[in-house]
């Protein structure tokens, strides 16, 4: 019997059973390097343009569009590092994820914007284009980096009309869409965007895995060199069983996309319910259109590390919204950016469910956080 409910599938997720059998011969016997042009090496060649090509269909992109990497961090600074090095400006949002934020604030030659959101956690479309006006005087062309979907929220940002606006000015558009691939559709040239990150761990593949799809023509640097890999712009030896891996799990979420969605939707129902009839206030962080199965959510009182730890003690694992050290709470840098109230912002936890997560899982989660706040107010 199960008897851990592992409910953080943003921070992770469990790698998906016909992944790990489809990686296994390449850990095993196909261990060839694919650059060797003898059999063992021509195979291996083959199992990872395969995977580019399974990877290229599932995101609509074309499959020389498709650059394999080490997963999201390194999709992020690649882009942001390169734009840089081309002396663009870039203009990200205030609640990227740190593997944009912190590359951002060390570009110290490049004049670097951080827009705001909305307290719903939408980006301030308006704010953006005086940005955009701003940059229009200073004759470089601007590279715009917001994500898909938030990592906390799960809230879904506006990057059509982000794309119009750049648009306007000639900009290029990146998004970090590491917690929407797998999860919602993307479709790479149906958002029009020039640049797109991915992970492979947050969709049933394997850690240490991952992409920038880089649209035919974009501008682009290389990022390690020593080899001919990966178009010569991402040197190394390639992961042959991650790749394989990663276009396996992308394949199999993207075929059970809707029944999943149901599902999570549905898990996050039966929670709701759980807390209204046990009378627990509870705030939802962010309004409009978000991933299925993501909810930061906010009980009002205590502070949310605490409440970790206590569903930990109880087998369930999520994540927070703030941390404590002895001297203050530190909220995260998401919900100060949608100005969420002290008191909710401290008490709020996320929870993240997966396709593999059960009913019953939602109700012992949702019941353990009831019983848990109901001795804290004791
Ligand atoms: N971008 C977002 C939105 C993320 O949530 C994460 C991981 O949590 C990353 C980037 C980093 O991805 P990786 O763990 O593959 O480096």
């Amino acid at each position: 019997m199960k008897t851990v409910v592992y409910a953080d599938h943003a921070a992770t997720s469990p790698l998906d059973e016909k992944a790990l059998e489809a990686m296994l011969p390449f850990l095993k016997g196909a261990f060839g390097n694919a650059s060797q042009v003898y059999s063992l090496g021509r195979s291996a060649r083959k199992a990872i343009e395969d995977a580019r090509q399974k990877i290229a269909e599932c995101i609509n992109a074309n499959p020389s569009e498709i650059y394999f990497t080490s997963g999201g961090t390194e999709s992020n600074n690649w882009i942001l590092k390169s734009a840089s090095a081309l002396h663009m400006n870039i203009v990200s949002s205030a609640i990227e994820h740190p593997s944009i934020r912190q590359v951002v604030t060390r570009l110290s030659n490049t004049k670097c914007a951080e827009i705001p959101v909305e307290p719903s956690g939408s980006i301030d479309l308006s704010a953006l284009k005086m940005q955009m006006q701003t940059n229009s005087s200073s004759g470089r062309q601007s590279l715009i980096s917001v994500m898909r979907a938030n990592n906390e929220t799960g809230i879904l940002q506006p990057i059509e009309s982000i794309v119009e606006i750049a648009h306007v000015y000639q900009a290029r558009v990146h998004t970090d869409a590491v917690q929407a691939i797998g999860h919602i559709p993307v479709d790479m040239h149906a958002l029009d965007v020039d640049y797109l990150s991915a992970s492979a761990h947050k969709f049933n593949g394997p850690k240490g895995i991952g992409f920038l799809a880089i649209r035919q023509g974009a501008p682009i640097l290389s990022l390690l060199n020593g080899g001919a890999q990966e178009a010569s712009l991402r040197a190394g030896t390639e992961n042959v069983a991650s790749i394989v891996g990663m276009a396996v799990a992308l394949q199999n979420n993207i075929q059970s996309l809707e029944t999943n969605a149901k599902h999570l939707r549905k898990l996050e129902e039966i929670c709701f319910q759980i807390w209204q009839d046990n009378a627990i206030p509870y705030t939802l962080n962010g309004k409009g259109n978000r991933i299925p199965g993501v909810l930061s959510v906010g009980f009002n009182q205590g502070n949310g590390e605490g409440l970790m730890h206590q569903l930990d003690l109880m087998g369930c694992c999520i994540s927070t919204g703030s941390a404590c050290n002895q001297v203050k709470t530190q909220i995260s840098h998401v919900l100060t950016a949608m100005q969420v109230p002290p008191n909710v912002a401290q008490s709020t936890i996320r929870i993240s469910f997966g396709k593999e997560n059960t009913q019953d899982d939602a109700i012992k989660l949702a019941s353990s956080i009831v019983k848990a706040l109901k001795l804290g107010r004791k």
